[in-house]
């Protein structure tokens, strides 16, 4: 296989599969996301050529994944969580459909339940949520907030840190009681990382100060947190 889209999971190095590591390990190129491990991008041969992500614009990257990938050379598109839950990589993925060159997906942990497992919080839990509703939260105004709000089960928002308050005011005035638990995980899996529980109503305000990248979770399902918090911290 000549590119290897590959999911590095939400953080921790550890999390990667055993076959995303294989193919950092034997790679010529890789192309990294900011939000990737440095571990991880350690572990690509001393000889392999590093190129970050964040340098390009996503069309350079598209070309920069059929070039190399055109000559043969054994590349990785190295990318945080899954590469298709909210990674783009649908759209590396037809670039190279288009250009004939041949590509493999292989899958990561994406921080969608990862980061809630982090915090003690399963994202379903029977007779409290049957349901997960994931969505980018990063243009609040665009969102279907009536659905949102009505939609039974936990919710799950990427990229909503920084437009935290108006999302929560905009589901509590479509319905959303405010009291509603919800939790914001701020570097899921990581050393640094960190959680903040309150209602609905108050979480944009306690999660002043938290960095990205940070996932939210609304729903019954964050009330948990308190009794699995502790058992995870004496299996630690
Ligand atoms: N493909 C990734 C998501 C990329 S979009 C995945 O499957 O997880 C980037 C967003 O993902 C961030 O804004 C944040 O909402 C979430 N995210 C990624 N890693 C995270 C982590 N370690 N902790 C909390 N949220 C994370």
């Amino acid at each position: 296989m000549t590119v290897s889209l590959v999911g590095a999971g939400p953080g921790d190095p550890e999390l990667i599969t055993v076959k995303g590591l294989a193919r950092v390990r034997a790679a010529e190129i890789v192309v990294f996301d900011r939000l990737v491990a440095p571990e991880l991008v350690a572990e690509s041969p001393v000889a392999a050529l590093r190129i970050e992500r964040d340098r390009l614009t996503q069309d350079e990257v598209n070309a920069l994944l059929v070039a190399h990938g055109r000559r043969g050379r054994r590349v990785v598109r190295l990318k945080g969580g899954d590469p298709f839950v909210f990674g783009r990589g649908g759209e590396e993925a037809l670039a190279l459909a288009a250009a004939g060159v041949p590509f493999e997906v292989i899958p990561g942990i994406s921080s969608l339940a990862s980061a809630p497992a982090a915090a003690g919080i399963p994202v379903t839990h029977r007779g409290l949520a049957s349901t997960v509703t994931a969505f980018a939260a990063h243009d609040v105004e665009s969102l279907d907030a009536a659905a949102l709000a009505e939609v039974p089960g936990t919710l799950v928002a990427f990229m909503g840190l920084a437009s935290l308050e108006r999302l929560a005011e905009r589901l509590i005035e479509h319905g959303r009681p405010a009291a509603t638990p919800a939790a914001v995980v701020s570097a899921a899996t990581r050393r640094d990382e960190r959680v903040v529980v309150a209602p609905l109503g108050a979480i944009a305000r306690a999660a002043r100060g938290l960095c990205t990248p940070a996932l939210v979770v609304i729903g019954e399902v964050v009330s948990l947190r308190e009794a699995l918090a502790g058992v995870r911290r004496s299996a630690a």
